[in-house]
């Protein structure tokens, strides 16, 4: 059963495994002594315990904390607690999805003059807090953008048992072949950087939220979000998703999810074949990454979304670090009930993910499909993590041609990059889950129906370099739907 062991095992031995594009390796622990020191912790529910003050390779705002008091606290007893941590209240977060939910408390996020570890601690020893977390912080999963791969093909789009070009590839244009192309009615959430909806490549297929009127100055939607017509950026908390060449790893995620097919220019999408598959952005990473505070709105702001009658059928999340949040998990929990998949990257360490938790990727929800990277010759990318236990299948993601924003002196323009990441890999996942949901629609086609259908194909697809090294053994297949 996917991720028993690290739930027993506890969940604090963590690393950021998010590189950047320079490939400055945020940490690189010892896998051998994380796991001895995995073994030693028994906890069900993980606490920032010695080990997580002792390990500097995890990254959190140093001064903040996310607080979640338990059910019945009253606002007196809120404030008492608050001001004996010495702390002041940054933000309330309280998103619609929590309070459908049922939560009355949402989650604080406090600014203390100590070291947040240490307010940890003390927070724990109230009997009013539920739990007491860091403000993790988040990169994306790009490898590199290894210019050696610039003029590759899209080798990620062929394939399986296609003749054509690439048999390591998704199989995606041999589903398109079969008539298997995307529906206008499906929504995918990117959860990353903003990116550029008016690149030439993905203006046909960027989505709007349809119950926002665009510039009006008013939340027509009542999700406390004013003009969110594009999707949110909650790095700068505005609705400008697109803020430069700095969304150029948002921008060129979209690309592999649905740039748009058949219109003779640059790139096509998974899920962009003559088809109108629908983006929306959560914006949460900044040059200096996400925090998990924002991490949990933009989660929410898709469940959200959905519980109002949108049909968001996934999100895609390629990004990681820090270590287990109880906050996190339990916004993912909610993309679960309201039937959205969670796609994420598996990390870019090259580490065992069965030995040492990656998250949001080794999350323990049904809705979490964790991805790893092969290359165009079939192998597992050397910068892959995997976990025969916790990672569900691989996925092109080494030399993957799509959409990025380009700067010249005429301002900001569509141009095309290849990268390397489980990033990379992440989104051909996300793009089949909306071809798969463009097919087949209708209430029985829910989350974990779309999953099973992408793990049975990877099953029917093994592929030799990831045997024993993720759940499925196989590879991205789309055309064994
Ligand atoms: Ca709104």
């Amino acid at each position: 059963m996917k991720h028993t062991k690290l739930l027993f095992t506890g969940l604090s031995i963590l690393f950021i495994f998010a590189c950047s594009k320079d490939q400055i390796l945020k940490a690189d622990l010892d896998a051998s002594s994380d796991k001895s020191a995995a073994m030693n912790q028994t906890a069900m529910v993980p606490n920032a315990n010695s080990e997580m003050l002792s390990n500097a390779n995890l990254e959190n705002v140093p001064n903040e904390l996310l607080v979640k008091f338990k059910k019945g606290t009253s606002a007196e007893a809120r404030t008492k607690a608050i001001g004996l941590l010495n702390a002041q209240v940054q933000e309330h977060i309280y998103t619609p999805a929590m309070k459908r939910s049922g939560d009355e408390q949402g989650v604080f996020l406090l600014r203390v003059n100590i070291n947040a570890l240490e307010a940890i601690s003390k927070a724990k020893a109230f009997g009013e807090v539920e739990y007491a977390e860091p403000n993790w912080v988040y990169h994306h999963d790009v490898s590199s953008n290894d210019p050696s791969f610039t003029n590759g093909s899209l080798w990620g789009m062929y394939g399986a048992t296609s003749v054509q070009s690439n048999q390591y590839g998704s199989g995606a244009a041999v589903a398109w072949a079969n008539g298997t192309i995307g529906s206008n009615n499906v929504y995918i959430g990117i959860i990353d950087e903003g990116y550029m909806y008016n690149h030439e490549d993905l203006i046909a297929n960027a989505g709007t939220n349809p119950k926002e009127i665009p510039n009006n100055k008013i939340d027509d939607d009542r999700n406390g979000l004013i003009d969110d017509v594009y999707g949110w950026d909650f790095a700068g908390n505005n609705n400008t998703v697109f803020d430069g060449v700095g969304d150029d790893h948002g921008t060129h995620v979209a690309g592999t999810i649905a740039a748009k097919g058949g219109n003779s220019k640059g790139v096509v999408g998974v899920a962009g074949f003559e088809t109108n598959v629908k983006l929306l952005s959560a914006k949460f990473l900044g040059n200096r990454g996400g925090t998990t505070a924002n991490a949990i709105k933009a989660v929410d702001y898709f469940t959200a979304l959905k519980n109002t009658g949108l049909n968001i059928v996934a999100t895609n999340n390629s990004w990681g670090g820090g270590g287990f949040s109880q906050a996190l998990y339990d916004a993912i929990f909610r993309a679960n009930t309201a039937n959205i998949l969670f796609i994420a990257a598996a990390g870019n360490n090259g580490t065992n993910n069965d030995n040492t938790a990656s998250y949001p990727s080794n999350y323990n929800i049904e809705n979490v499909i964790a991805v790893a990277s092969i290359t165009s010759t079939g192998g597992l990318s050397s910068f892959s993590q995997y976990g025969s236990l916790t990672v569900d299948l691989g996925a092109p993601g080494s030399g993957i041609l799509s959409t990025v924003p380009i700067s010249s002196k005429r301002g900001i323009l569509s141009g095309y990059a290849s990268y390397n990441g489980t990033s990379m890999a992440t989104p051909h996942v996300t793009g089949a889950a909306a071809l798969y949901a463009s097919r087949n629609s209708g209430v029985t086609v829910t989350a974990i129906v779309i999953k099973n259908k992408i793990l049975d194909a990877a099953k029917l697809t093994p592929t030799p370099s990831l045997a024993g090294k993720c759940v499925t053994g196989g590879r991205l297949n789309v055309s064994a739907f």
